[in-house]
């Protein structure tokens, strides 16, 4: 039988460190353990325990649940109302708050444009902009890909043309996240085809409310609204909100998906979504299960491969320096976190056998009495198998960033 005891951070000794910081370290776990115990909106718990769809009001109570302990944005400079996190204590936060029930925090404000802004906007972006993402009254969607653009993101081909104090902007993005809800979208344009495809890109700050902007919702497999198209037609943006030089926008949008893949481990989620099948093993019987010893020895395995996992980031995130672009460590972490996830998500279904068969997405958005197809917990764990299948693609597919592991480390 499997042991029952929850997976429990940190269960990995540390491997370098002086004794005062491991202490400075459990005390930070603590901290972050106390806030999901105390001030995680109870609700906003239950449904990221149930992998239940989370609306635009439940991400929000989260950020302001977070806001009274100065939160939000702990990893920004004390400049600009951060609390300067070391790359160690983001990922305690990160770890320890998934694993306590906290949501992901969606990134585009906080984690992606705000450090754009902050790093390479001018002073005026960094006073209209950073203010309002820390207090989560602006929401921000992430304009990168393209039909046809998406691993090649330097064949964009939405277009930015100079007109005196505006620029027009015209073309399709896609899987745009969340755009549905977005106050603004940071945008990569094509302002020149003169040199380098890369060297004509711009990055450009969009207020989703001009006309010409049309957002079309793409369903995805767990019968969700989290992508989307958006259609620009000839929209008119000041020149002031362009971020740093025109032209050079992809060195910005490199920076960022630098910090994109960094988070991407998501070690907390995978323990809790482990913890949470070893309580079904030892709680439920399956009929899709034969051999148990088999299934034990699997979810074994699963576990190790978690904590090598952890240790590996544990050790990067004690050794990074956050003024250097992390190498290719980012990309193993985002290899292995996302095909852990999955792992631990087929595991589940393979448990729940027949009874997964049947999936309703009413329920997984917290609407249990319109059902009549069997419990929530059960459209829960389906939810977390179907979305999961995008973590090997979203945020640079596994593919590319095997690429990039080949090219650093073996020059092909
Ligand atoms: C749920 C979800 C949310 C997303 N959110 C956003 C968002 O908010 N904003 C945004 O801009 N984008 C977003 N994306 C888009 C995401 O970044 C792209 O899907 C991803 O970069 C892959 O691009 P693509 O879909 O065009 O696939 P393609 O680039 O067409 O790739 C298709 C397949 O070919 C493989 N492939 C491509 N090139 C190579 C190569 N050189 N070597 C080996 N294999 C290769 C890929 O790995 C993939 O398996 C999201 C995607 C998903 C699924």
């Amino acid at each position: 039988m499997i042991q029952q005891n929850p997976l429990k951070a940190p269960s990995v000794p540390a491997t370098n460190g002086s004794r005062s910081a491991r202490a400075n370290e459990n005390e930070f776990r603590q901290q972050v353990r106390a806030y999901c115990e105390q001030e995680l909106p109870p609700h906003v718990r239950e449904k990221v325990r149930g992998n239940l769809f989370l609306s635009k009001d439940d991400n929000l109570e989260f950020l302001k649940s977070l806001a009274g302990r100065g939160w939000v944005a702990g990893h920004w400079p004390k400049a600009y109302g951060g609390a300067e996190w070391t790359p160690l204590q983001r990922f305690i936060f990160e770890e320890e708050s998934m694993l306590g029930g906290a949501p992901w925090l969606i990134p585009f404000g906080v984690n992606y444009v705000g450090p754009v802004i902050y790093t390479f906007g001018s002073s005026a972006q960094k006073s209209r902009f950073l203010p309002p993402i820390l207090a989560s009254q602006e929401w921000w969607a992430q304009g990168y890909s393209e039909p046809n653009a998406g691993s090649d993101l330097a064949g964009l081909k939405t277009r930015a043309i100079r007109c005196g104090d505006h620029y027009v902007v015209t073309g399709q993005k896609v899987w745009t996240s969340y755009a549905q809800w977005a106050d603004w979208m940071f945008c990569l344009v094509r302002t020149s085809d003169e040199s380098r495809p890369q060297q004509g890109i711009s990055f450009l700050l969009i207020d989703m409310h001009t006309p010409g902007i049309t957002v079309r919702p793409i369903r995805t497999m767990d019968g969700c609204h989290h992508v989307n198209e958006v259609f620009l037609d000839e929209v008119k943006v000041p020149v002031e909100n362009m971020v740093g030089e025109e032209g050079s926008g992809w060195s910005y949008a490199k920076f960022l998906l630098s910090n994109e893949r960094i988070l991407s481990s998501e070690t907390g989620r995978s323990m809790r979504q482990l913890n949470h099948l070893k309580t079904l093993v030892n709680s439920t019987p399956s009929d899709g299960v034969q051999d148990r010893a088999a299934f034990d020895r699997r979810i074994v395995q699963m576990e190790l491969k978690l904590h090598a996992l952890r240790a590996f980031c544990l050790a990067y995130a004690r050794a990074m320096n956050p003024s250097q672009p992390p190498g290719v460590e980012a990309s193993i972490m985002k290899i292995r976190g996302s095909e852990l996830q999955q792992e631990i998500a087929e595991a589940t279904l393979d448990w729940l056998g027949s009874s997964a068969i049947v999936y309703d997405p009413v329920q997984v958005h917290g609407q249990h009495a319109a059902s009549h197809v069997g419990p929530a917990s059960t459209s829960g764990a389906v939810r977390e198998y179907l979305h999961g299948r995008a973590s090997t693609i979203y945020g640079g597919s596994n593919e590319i960033q095997r690429n990039i592991i080949s090219k650093a480390e073996l020059g092909l």
